[in-house]
C-alpha cells in the first residue's frame, strides 16, 4: 500500500505458537480465549509480522522475525512454520538482501532479532542484510548482552553480536531519533529496556510498527498486556499515548504478532479496522 511517498509491504516473517498465559498475563483465560482460542497445549497462533518500506529510493526492513537458526527441537516446541517468510517476500518484491539499506527491529528478543543472522551452507553465522545499517537502542544492546535472570532465555547472542563483530553496522540510539528522513524511532521501553516503536511518516500520514507494545488485536485494550513485560505500568502508559496519537492522526498500526489482521486503523470507538491487503 502507499502512504504519500511511502511504499509499504506488510508481510509475515514466520508463523508459530506461544503459550496463551505468556501473551495475556493477568487477563483471565475465559476472556482472552474467546478472541484467541488455545489448542490442547494452551498455545495460540502467532505470526512474526514484518514490514518492508521504500522511501526516497531506500529500502528499510522493519522486524526480522525468528529466522532460520532454531534447533529442530525448539522449532517443534514453538510449531514454527514459514521461517523464510521475510526473504521470500523480499524476493517477490525483487529486492536482494544486500540491497537493503536499513534494518530496524523493535527489540532484540529471539522472535524479533532471529532473522538478523543466518547460517551459511557450512554452518557459519552470517549477516542476513550485509550492507544495511541496523538501528538499535544502546540500552537494548547492553541488556541483551547481560540480561536479568528472567530475560535470559529470550535473548540469543548469535542473533545480534555478529553485527558488531568487525562489521560496524550497528547504530546505537540513545532514545528517540529520526534515523533517516521520515523514519522515526521512539524509545518506549516497558516490554524490554530498549524497546522501540518505529514511526514512518510522509507529510500528515504515518505508519507505526508497534513491536510487542501491541502484539495482537486483543492487546488493543490498554490493560491487556503480556506477562513477559519487564515494566508493565510503563507499557500501559506508552500504549495509551500511542493509541491517542494513532486515533487522532489516523496512523496505520502494524501489530507484532497478529496472525489474521496485522495492520489497520484504531477507530475512535476502539474498534479495529483492518487494512486487508497483505503481500
Ligand atoms: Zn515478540
Amino acid at each position: 500500500m502507499r502512504l504519500g511517498d511511502l511504499e509499504l509491504y506488510i508481510l509475515i516473517a514466520g508463523r508459530w505458537k506461544a503459550d496463551g498465559g505468556l501473551m495475556f498475563g493477568v487477563v483471565p483465560k475465559v476472556l482472552w480465549e474467546k478472541q484467541k482460542p488455545a489448542d490442547g497445549q494452551n498455545m495460540i497462533d502467532m505470526a512474526c509480522v514484518g514490514l518492508v518500506a521504500k522511501i526516497n529510493g531506500r529500502v528499510i526492513v522493519c522486524e526480522t522475525g525468528i529466522g532460520t537458526k532454531l534447533s529442530e527441537k525448539r522449532a517443534l516446541q514453538v510449531a514454527l512454520r514459514e521461517p523464510e517468510g521475510l526473504l521470500h517476500s523480499l524476493r517477490r518484491l525483487g529486492i536482494r538482501p544486500d540491497e537493503v539499506d536499513a534494518v530496524i527491529t523493535t527489540h532484540l528478543h529471539w522472535d524479533h532479532a532471529g532473522g538478523l543472522t543466518r547460517r551459511d551452507e557450512g554452518g557459519c553465522l552470517e549477516l542476513t542484510f550485509p550492507k544495511a545499517r541496523h538501528f538499535i537502542q544502546r540500552s537494548e544492546w547492553n541488556f541483551a548482552l547481560s540480561p536479568d535472570m528472567r530475560s535470559q532465555s529470550a535473548y540469543v547472542t548469535d542473533d545480534f553480536t555478529p553485527l558488531a563483530d568487525g562489521n560496524d553496522l550497528v547504530e546505537y540510539l540513545e532514545g528517540d531519533a529520526e534515523v533517516m528522513p521520515g523514519v522515526h524511532v521512539r524509545h518506549v521501553g516497558g516490554h524490554t529496556p530498549g524497546s522501540q516503536v518505529l514511526v514512518l511518516r510522509s507529510g500528515e500520514l504515518a505508519c507505526a510498527v508497534t513491536g510487542d507494545l501491541v502484539c495482537q488485536t486483543p492487546h488493543l485494550r490498554v490493560p491487556w498486556t503480556m506477562s513477559a513485560d519487564i515494566e508493565p505500568l510503563r507499557v500501559l502508559q506508552q500504549k495509551a499515548r500511542l493509541f491517542d496519537e494513532a486515533q487522532q492522526h489516523r496512523w496505520l498500526l502494524v501489530l507484532s504478532h497478529e496472525p489474521d489482521q496485522p495492520a489497520g486503523y484504531l477507530e475512535e470507538d476502539g474498534r479495529w479496522r483492518p487494512e486487508p491487503r497483505l503481500t
